[in-house]
């Protein structure tokens, strides 16, 4: 028998970040630049090397491959299908690509029936026109349906549609009205984000108009009462699915699973590796040049993995499996936290079986997490 080598270690996860955009959104912290036939052609080209040096180093056969961004809808379909040619997909059950509404048109989806794309994740954000403006998204709300209808027509079943709250001098009657529309377009899976304004965005100025805590809090449950009640499951705390349609890439985020992170800006998580590229072009493409990956690597001890864990294991609604938490890092869970246990007695779900958060205590988890911590 030979000794375990990294090559031995089959990565079943892909995360591409598609780092361009038409415009910047004033609230968005991500990296992109503005997009151009010419770049995204460079881009393409450096990316399919990056991959292709991991391939070197690591078993790469992925369940998932997740084209996020930026903007991946900027993409050609022939970019697309030559990213998803450098990997064996005979096992890959969903590919998704994040879509910005503008795009979607009856050219563009025509031709991303010849990808291998089974899974389209939409950032709408709102249906009000007004807090579209804000957000300084380039589409209008009725060209949400429009977009929705094309995919549907093409056969794609398996939507996300991304809705964002908590907008500044937003009002519970705003949320309830993106609420029913979104649940009138009847998509698969509905991800939700509380608006957060790093001091970057040109959207920070109007950071003393969010919302208090109390009204964010009365619209998030307000969001999961609505959902709930239409027949989603409430799976993980910021995303909603019909049964069977959890984003499976999404839990391998939570379930401490091992992913590949390829593009500018993007993270991945290899043993005990949590790396990030450089979120800066020319870097990229020099490190690439000299056959260089991963240049932020940061070594989880075992320490860090832990609380890592916890934290991201108790985000979804099925929580901790007690069993594989003490069989990976060989301690009790339930000994070792009895104080946070005994601390949040209320707000936690605890059975012999599992650790989970109570829905009440979904919108202050971060709260709990740090007691973990
Ligand atoms: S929110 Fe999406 S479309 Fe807008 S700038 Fe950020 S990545 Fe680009």
């Amino acid at each position: 028998m030979g000794k375990n080598t990294q090559a031995d270690q089959v990565i079943s996860y892909i995360y591409i970040h598609v780092p361009f955009c038409l415009k910047k959104c004033s609230y968005c912290s991500f990296f992109s630049i503005e997009f151009s036939k010419e770049a995204s052609n460079r881009f393409v080209k450096y990316l399919k090397k990056e991959i292709n040096l991991f391939k070197q180093k690591y078993q790469v056969k992925p369940k998932t491959i997740y084209f996020g961004g930026g903007t991946p809808s900027l993409l050609t379909a022939g970019q697309i299908n030559s990213i998803i040619s450098q990997f064996d997909i005979s096992k890959t059950e969903e590919i998704t690509l994040e879509c910005n509404p503008v795009n979607i048109n009856n050219k563009f989806v025509d031709n991303l029936k010849t990808t291998q794309i089974n899974r389209i994740s939409m950032g709408i954000q709102s249906f009000q026109d007004k807090e579209l403006k804000v957000l300084g998204r380039l589409h209008k709300a009725d060209e949400i349906g429009n977009a929705y209808k094309i995919l549907r027509d093409h056969g794609y079943n398996n939507i996300s549609l991304d809705l964002i709250y908590g907008l500044p001098n937003q009002t519970r009657k705003d949320v309830e009205f993106s609420l029913v529309e979104i649940i009138k377009l009847d998509p698969e899976h509905i991800s939700t984000y509380c608006l957060n304004l790093e001091k970057d965005v040109s959207l920070f100025f109007k950071i003393d108009q969010i919302p208090t805590d109390e009204k964010v809090a009365d619209f998030y449950n307000l969001i999961r009462k609505k959902l709930i009640s239409t027949g989603f499951d409430h799976y993980e705390i910021s995303n909603f699915a019909k049964i069977g349609f959890e984003s499976k890439h999404n839990l391998c985020y939570w379930n401490d699973e091992h992913y590949l992170g390829f593009g500018p800006s993007a993270a991945g998580y290899i043993e005990n590796i949590r790396y990030s590229n450089t979120a800066n072009f020319s870097e990229y493409y020099k490190m690439l040049d000299k056959n260089k990956i991963m240049k932020d690597k940061t070594i989880l001890n075992k320490d860090d993995h832990e609380k890592e864990y916890i934290f991201l294991g108790l985000r979804k609604a099925s929580g901790i499996d007690l069993k594989d938490f003490n069989n990976k890092f060989k301690i009790d869970f339930t000994e070792k936290y009895d104080q946070v246990i005994h601390k949040f007695n209320n707000l936690l779900e605890i059975n012999d079986k599992t650790i989970k958060l109570k829905p009440e205590a979904y919108f202050i988890s971060n709260e709990i997490f740090s007691e973990f911590m």
